[in-house]
């Protein structure tokens, strides 16, 4: 089954919710900009490995799996990693194989569809070398005194994706003053390397690539001069992105490196920003092995849950309260599945509920597609129908789960998961989606109503609205 709901997506170089139209729907094209593997990955890092995993597969599901071509490269040249290297005594080469080995078992873990390419940025030297000399031979770039710099004054449309005004930009460029620079916004494609530090032969002696040019030079020979969608956080959006648009835009000669560029949220923890000096800096490595956070090692579903609570777009504040909540969630639901004796495997060819497609089809309107899947987990309870009936539903609500790489797990891995629950789970969030329901209806008395009978079960509500629809949402919890 395929889904035939129009996608739509919200792009940040127009600020528009866009129909999304592949230039090649037989090969559907997306670039996410991924690690820089000298350090562990931590939750902020998780959050587009997440989201865009999310977009994958649905694009998978819309065009069919061998239709869509997903890179995300892995950075393995970087001043940072140098830094580091020297800091441990430690080769290069086995700091970046051991922190993406580590990267590669926290996203397995997270949930996420290993990428069709991950390709590295040493590997593709030759590709960045030959984008270089394509912009100084066009009057885009120039060579002065073993770099290659950028020329930003030659694109007269450069920071269109950005729209910030240029005194913000040179703020925002970090703008160090080097007399081989012409212009202050111009920026890095190529520098010179010490003796003691990665290079590589070039025209322009020996030296090592800029950072923004690795995503250009890799977008462009896994994918091509233009393709569909690129993805990253929010934060990538200047200089990183910006810049990536100005190189492969200028190279190739198009109006546009990739038609969609989507950039997930920001992401808070427990309402403070995330810094090593605030010591609240938290590993997705460290959540999954150690008991720092909350008490216990946590299972990657667990957090990928927790994560998708927020819509992409909207910023995300991640807390130890989260986690719980989704693995109560997840516990309740793999009961479900072993009550019925349902597993992912035997869910594959169920139908997916037309509102919960039709959501995540919204620019992956995940929130609203997590109502669904609790209205579909409510329907699923033994006891509430007879229990064929009970059964589909619980099929259903594997298969959409699936949709965001949840409920694949084997549901007897959960069995003695169950966290204490003083209360019926599962009457609960029936009763809060009828009540949502209610509310969405304006039909006051009836939402009073059942807030009342939650609260002789002892849980109380928080409600609050869905910025990006407007729709009435509701937490809950059982009070202390
Ligand atoms: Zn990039």
């Amino acid at each position: 089954m395929s889904v035939s709901t129009p996608l739509k997506l919200y792009n940040t170089l127009t600020r528009e919710r866009e129909a999304f139209a592949p230039l090649d729907p037989a090969n559907v094209r997306l670039y996410v900009c991924g690690p820089t593997v000298y350090d562990f990955a931590h939750i902020g890092n998780a959050r587009p490995l997440i989201v865009f995993d999310v977009l994958y597969r649905l694009l998978r599901e819309k065009y069919g799996a061998g239709h869509v071509k997903y890179v995300r490269n892995i950075t393995d040249v970087d001043d940072k990693i140098n830094a580091r290297a020297a800091e441990r005594a430690i080769t290069i080469r086995e700091l970046t194989e051991e922190t993406n080995r580590v990267f590669q078992e926290d996203v397995a873990a997270l949930g996420c569809l290993a990428p069709d390419v991950q390709p590295r940025a040493t590997e593709h030297i030759a590709e960045m070398v030959s984008i270089i000399e394509k912009l100084i031979a066009s009057g885009h770039a120039y060579a002065a005194d073993a770099h290659v710099l950028f020329d930003v004054p030659s694109m007269p449309d450069y920071g269109a994706l950005s729209r910030r005004p240029l005194d913000d930009m040179i703020a925002g460029a970090r703008v160090e003053v080097a007399p081989y620079k012409k212009g202050e916004m111009d920026f890095v494609l190529w520098k010179p390397s010490k003796e003691d530090e990665p290079g590589w032969d070039s025209p322009w002696g020996r030296g090592r690539p800029g950072w923004h040019i690795e995503c250009s030079a890799m977008s462009w020979k896994h994918l091509g001069e233009m393709f569909d969608i690129h993805g990253g956080g929010i934060d990538l959006v200047f200089p990183h992105h910006e810049n990536e648009i100005a190189q492969t835009r200028c190279a190739f000669g198009h109006d546009v490196m990739a038609n969609v560029w989507m950039h997930n949220g920001f992401l808070q923890v427990e309402g403070e920003k995330m810094s090593k000096s605030l010591g609240n800096f938290v590993t997705i490595h460290e959540l999954l092995h150690s008991d720092k956070f909350g008490g216990k090692a946590w299972k990657g579903e667990v957090l990928r849950l927790a994560m998708l609570r927020a819509h992409y777009r909207q910023p995300i504040d991640w807390t130890v309260k989260a986690l719980e909540e989704a693995e109560k969630t997840l516990s309740r639901w793999y009961g479900l599945l072993r009550a019925h004796g349902v597993t992912a495997k035997s869910a594959a060819d169920a139908p997916l509920r037309a509102a919960f497609v039709e959501a995540l089809c919204d620019d992956l309107n995940i929130p609203r597609a997590m109502a669904e899947l609790h209205a579909i987990a409510a329907k699923a309870e033994p006891r509430d129908s007879d229990s064929q009936t009970a059964r589909a539903e619980a099929e259903k609500l594997t298969r959409a789960a699936g949709l965001l790489g949840l409920l694949q797990d084997d549901p007897a891995a959960w069995a003695h998961k169950a966290p204490e629950i003083d209360v019926d789970v599962a009457e609960v969030e029936k009763l809060v989606v009828e009540r949502l329901a209610a509310r969405k209806a304006r039909n006051f008395a009836e939402s009073d109503r059942l807030r009342d009978l939650l609260a002789e079960m002892g849980v109380k509500l928080k409600d609050g609205k869905n910025k990006e629809t407007g729709d009435p949402t509701t937490e809950w919890e059982v009070a202390g």
